[in-house]
């Protein structure tokens, strides 16, 4: 029995949907690993939620997500910032754990890693983002080898320290997925709602084939998202809002295919293996996470990236694709239980060493 704290992104709430795919692996993990009997605590800011489990909620003001900002920018912390007092708390009660584990991608947590007696593992969840955090974190791997975690080699092929990482994956809880097998004629398109994620292609894709498109998520840059709406005004697409996994399960399973159309290059995207369980089909650009993801021609098409053309063909044979093979992948590959020894084994090597 391990005793770990994790420590959550401080971009926003557990549950708003502001942390993105993070606050999914930080549910997903906490659940199995108290599954499994080991002893844990998730201190997050305020106003989080997590089903079934208690949140140490800490009061501060959010950080701003990095990759709104340039790759030169300066550290940053706001006035009362709430990274620095969930950081503060670690430290007063680091002691009472085996590990403590960071699952916020900013340069304060890094940097804080030799000033802490108990070992601290690093989920890192996206690409590399700042001159400022590479540096930090190619710093602490250097001392502290093994300690870091990513979810593909995609991701990690990002950092100077690529050889350095252990490959986690993702997974969800299968038992909330219902398989659907009788899709409607619209396709989804799923996510935060911002640049890096570039709706635009999927919206440029549909207003070219006519398929309606319904789109789940928070909008995280109104501005983008309004400039979206002027550009493409007759395109078939509705906005669903921000779902909860069962009602964005059961809406996400009528949909013909799932579009992923991310600009950066993705660490790994949750809503790939979601759209996988529901039975849905994905198409996605031939890069970052999803190109590890995908299995073309099987379980999808990857296409050339940022190719809206390469999307519109997609679309066109999107009916090959079995969407039973989809639901198979999500369970032989995607499973909790599997997500549960990969971890086990990183955190007993770290604990052990
Ligand atoms: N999501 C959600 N409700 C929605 C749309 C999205 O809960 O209506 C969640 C989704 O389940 C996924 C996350 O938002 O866990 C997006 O994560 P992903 O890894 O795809 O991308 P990220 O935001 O981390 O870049």
């Amino acid at each position: 029995m391990l005793k770990i704290l994790f420590l959550s992104t401080s971009v926003g709430s557990l549950g708003s949907g502001q942390g993105g795919g993070v606050e999914l692996t930080v549910q997903n993990l906490a659940q199995e690993l108290l599954r499994r009997g080991h002893k844990l605590e998730v201190v997050a800011p305020e106003g989080s939620f997590l089903t079934n489990i208690r949140v140490t909620a800490i009061a501060g003001n959010l950080q701003i997500p990095v990759q709104t900002q340039s790759r030169d920018v300066s550290i940053c912390l706001p006035d009362n910032s709430v990274l620095a007092n969930m950081w503060d708390y670690a430290r007063k009660v680091q002691h009472k754990y085996d590990l403590l584990v960071n699952f916020a991608f900013d340069w304060l947590p890094f940097y804080l890693t030799p000033f802490f007696d108990t070992t601290i593992a690093h989920l890192i969840s996206m690409g590399s983002m700042t001159v400022a955090s590479d540096r930090i974190m190619n710093q602490v791997i250097q001392q502290y080898p093994g300690t870091f975690g990513v979810y593909t080699q995609s991701q990690a092929d990002t950092f100077p320290f690529a050889d350095n990482c252990e490959i986690l994956s993702s997974a969800i809880d299968l038992s909330l997925y219902q398989y659907n097998d009788t899709p409607e004629a619209s396709l989804a398109w799923l996510g935060r709602i911002a640049p890096e994620k570039a709706l635009e292609d999927a919206v440029a894709a549909v207003n070219i084939t006519g398929t309606p498109l319904k789109i789940f998520g928070k909008i995280q840059d109104q501005d983008y998202w309004e400039q979206i709406c002027r550009d493409f005004p007759d395109a078939p697409i509705e906005y669903q809002g921000f779902l909860t996994t069962v009602e964005l399960q059961q809406a996400l399973g009528k949909c013909r295919a799932l579009l992923m159309t991310p600009r950066w290059i993705e660490a790994f995207g949750n809503v790939a293996i979601e759209a996988l369980a529901c039975g849905v089909p994905i198409i996605a650009y031939h890069r970052g996470g999803p190109s590890e993801i995908v299995k073309h021609g099987k379980t999808g098409w990857l296409v050339e990236p940022d190719s809206v053309t390469g999307l519109v063909e997609a679309i066109n044979k999107i009916d090959r694709i079995n969407r039973q093979l989809c639901r198979q992948q999500a369970e032989s590959e995607y499973s909790l239980a599997a997500l549960g020894d990969r971890f086990e084994t990183w955190f007993n090597k770290l604990i052990n060493n």
